[in-house]
């Protein structure tokens, strides 16, 4: 397979690519390529081209068709779970195919995580877009309190989802779905599950609640299960969705 580089548009001028000192570093040193050897430059916002290397340079020769994203934009709100969960969350999430993250503070949720740590959810997304051959790079955003988020919704006609466990007004996830959907808002919990006022609170924004089915999943798994329900949905020709 052929070496693979994130870039950031700015490095890119016309036909030309200015490489950093680092990325120099790592096409020459690291991975041992040498003047005139290919890669593929991607720009994290859907460009990819076929690169040809020269000194701290590359000419940037084919623009590649890559398309390795999803037919629905997939925004996914999470009530971030103890410990390292949500790093699982980003990087799975992105080989599912999420457009954008927002972790949210919820009544049970108490993490605080560091610049340091919301900067490696940036790097684990990045890697986990180039390893899947995924061209565009999910957002990851600052956490915010959950109702900000919910009210944050950018278009309130494209359908959002919340993921409650044991609700008895929950309908099944793959049953809600709709074809025509170009985006939705997907919410999961955190370990201690939503309390009443939170569920009550999406749902009078607008939010529907969803089952993810009959055993209840850990915070982790719930949003990893949910995609790929949702990726399977908008990726099957149209059986699935008549
Ligand atoms: N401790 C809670 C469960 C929390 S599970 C309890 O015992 O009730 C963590 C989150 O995953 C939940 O808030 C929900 O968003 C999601 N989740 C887990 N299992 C689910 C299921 N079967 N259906 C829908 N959502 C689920």
């Amino acid at each position: 397979m052929m070496q693979r580089l994130a870039v950031s548009t700015s490095q890119i001028q016309g036909e030309s690519l200015t490489l950093t000192q680092a990325q120099f570093h790592y096409l020459g040193r690291v991975l041992r390529l040498q003047k005139g050897d290919r890669f593929i430059a991607l720009d994290g916002q859907g460009g990819a081209w076929l690169a040809i290397l020269d000194q701290k340079t590359a000419q940037l020769a084919d623009k590649l068709d890559f398309d390795g994203e999803l037919p629905v934009a997939v925004h996914l709100i999470v009530a971030m779970p103890k410990g390292s969960g949500f790093e699982e969350i980003v990087r799975q999430g992105t080989e599912l195919g999420v457009a954008s993250f927002q972790p949210v503070w919820s009544d049970r949720t108490l993490l605080k995580p560091s610049e340091h740590k919301r900067q490696r959810w940036r790097r684990i997304v990045a890697e986990a877009a180039e390893q899947c051959e995924r061209a565009v790079v999910p957002t990851v955003n600052d956490p915010i309190p959950l109702h900000q988020a919910l009210q944050n919704r950018s278009d309130t006609t494209a359908p959002g989802y919340i993921a409650a466990a044991r609700s008895p007004q929950t309908a099944p996830l793959l049953t809600v779905l709709s074809p025509q959907t170009q985006q939705l808002t997907l919410v999961t919990g955190p370990e201690g599950g939503w309390t009443d006022s939170e569920l009550a609170d999406a749902i009078a924004l607008g939010f529907q609640p969803v089952s993810l089915g009959k055993r209840i999943l850990r915070a982790v798994t719930a949003p990893v299960a949910a995609l790929g329900a949702i990726a399977a949905y908008y990726e099957s020709p149209s059986i699935l969705k008549q």
